[in-house]
């Protein structure tokens, strides 16, 4: 038997089609020619911050076991082919669709060069170079970006990370750009019964479902779990008006964390860079116009600015009881200075590491009378007003205040929460190897 990776992306378009449908229309048809399937599709998503990047810059990896070199050239045949339909019926001039298949073992530089894709930038001539060590591996077009996602899904396994499920439906074609027929008491009463192994699929203070996305793709919903069986069963339980096409369950990266890099200082951060990195509040943070908030950290000799945006809401006001000296852990990724700001870590989740006491002094108290006594002049002692007591030995009183705020790990709400993100929920539940498909049904088409 010999292993295939095929990897695909930036199959996305304005005009309807995205990567994981056309990895579905690929992946039903060599189910249903008999292939064996080794893992269930894979859904790898990249570093947000790259500024190029496509709706969720999410890649795809469809993995199988295949009986000879035959097979392998009729694949390839049919992925092509499959791409070109595709690419021709929804065309965008802009779009730089890449695909590969690799068979073998997955060399170290592809797992190598995903882990890295994961939180930097990778230029495409370092893609280029990594592949031409390959000859093994087959490129579609090697001058297109999309190179870059395909390479990195082959190489980001999953094997020993952490890993999510997504079921995704896809809508008949004749339904793309019109509402979502999909009943919201349905969606609740499902994130109520699988509650603890749904993922993000209500948002309860916006009051709004979050597994339908908005605008003209394929996708219908998106499931997110940590079981496959389970994401089958709700899937199940909720009430649609109009017809599935397909339904594809994957594994993903998604709400891992997998993005964050850590780093030692913040001076080995660049621009577009995802990373979790310790430092001590240097300055106080306030409220800008737009209602986010903004402060800075400082680790080593290194300074950046954090900002916290609107849409994090209440994290908004735990980052504002932060005072000079508190000592944090930031997580998010980085956007270049402009004019009005410096390097800027744009703030998705922290940890309060260690709190600085607050010490306020004030005025001391009269031991005879106990009211507040007033000053004499500097270096002159106090008196009270009240009573006539003179101190004139007497000096401000330390009071400890009260912090608002404890060590811990702040997130912002559902709504705010973007692909990668870990929820606190999956602090511990993280899983750590994979042991093959369990499911027959990982993908079927419906109608
Ligand atoms: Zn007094």
């Amino acid at each position: 038997m010999i292993n295939i990776h095929i990897g695909i992306d930036d199959v996305d378009s304005i005009n309807g089609g995205c990567t994981t449908h056309y990895a579905v229309l690929l992946a039903w048809e060599l189910r249903r020619r008999g292939y064996l399937f080794t893992d269930y599709p894979n859904l790898v998503r990249l570093n947000p911050a790259v500024p190029w990047k496509t709706r969720g810059n999410g890649a795809v990896a469809l993995r199988l076991s295949v009986p000879s070199e035959s097979d392998v050239l009729d694949i390839w045949e049919l992925a092509r082919n499959t791409l070109e339909e595709y690419t021709g019926l929804f065309q965008d001039p802009k779009k730089q669709p890449g695909l590969i298949l690799h068979t073998g073992d997955i060399p170290w530089e592809y797992k190598w060069l995903a882990e890295k894709a994961l939180y930097d930038i990778i230029p495409l001539d370092l893609a280029q170079r990594v592949l031409m060590k390959h000859p093994e591996t087959r490129v579609y077009n090697s001058r297109k970006r999309g190179l870059i996602g395909a390479l990195s899904a082959i190489g980001y396994t999953m094997q020993n990370t952490d890993y999510t499920y997504e079921l995704l439906a896809y809508r008949k074609q004749e339904y793309w750009g019109r509402e979502r027929q999909v009943d919201e008491m349905s969606i609740i009463e499902v994130d109520r019964l699988y509650h603890g192994e749904l993922i993000l699929n209500y948002d309860y203070d916006a009051q709004r479902p979050l597994i339908t996305p908005r605008g003209p793709d394929p996708v219908l919903l998106g499931l997110r779990g940590e079981n496959p069986h389970i994401l089958l069963e709700a899937f199940r339980k909720i009430v649609i008006h109009e017809p599935v096409e397909y339904i594809a369950i994957y594994r993903t990266n998604q709400h891992t964390d997998a993005h964050l890099h850590r780093v030692d200082s913040f001076c080995n951060l660049r621009p577009y860079m995802c990373v979790v990195v310790e430092g001590v509040v240097s300055s106080k943070p306030t409220r800008i116009p737009g209602g986010h908030v903004v402060f800075k950290l400082c680790s080593g000799e290194c300074c950046i600015d954090v900002a916290v945006y609107e849409p994090t809401k209440k994290l908004r006001d735990v980052v504002e009881e932060l005072v000079v000296g508190d000592r944090v852990e930031v997580m998010g990724c980085s956007r270049p200075p402009s004019s009005k700001h410096g390097l800027t870590l744009n703030l998705e989740k922290i940890r309060i590491v260690e709190l600085v006491e607050l010490v306020e002094y004030v005025n001391p108290k009269c031991p005879v009378c106990r009211s507040t006594m007033e000053s004499m002049g500097r270096g002159k002692g106090y008196r009270c007003r009240k009573c006539g007591y003179r101190d004139p030995r007497a000096v401000k009183t330390p009071i400890i205040k009260p912090r608002k705020i404890k060590p811990g790990i702040y997130q912002p709400p559902p709504s705010a929460f973007k692909h990668l993100m870990k929820p606190i929920e999956r602090i511990g539940r993280e899983k750590t190897s994979f042991n093959g498909v369990e499911i027959e049904e990982f993908i079927v088409k419906l109608s």
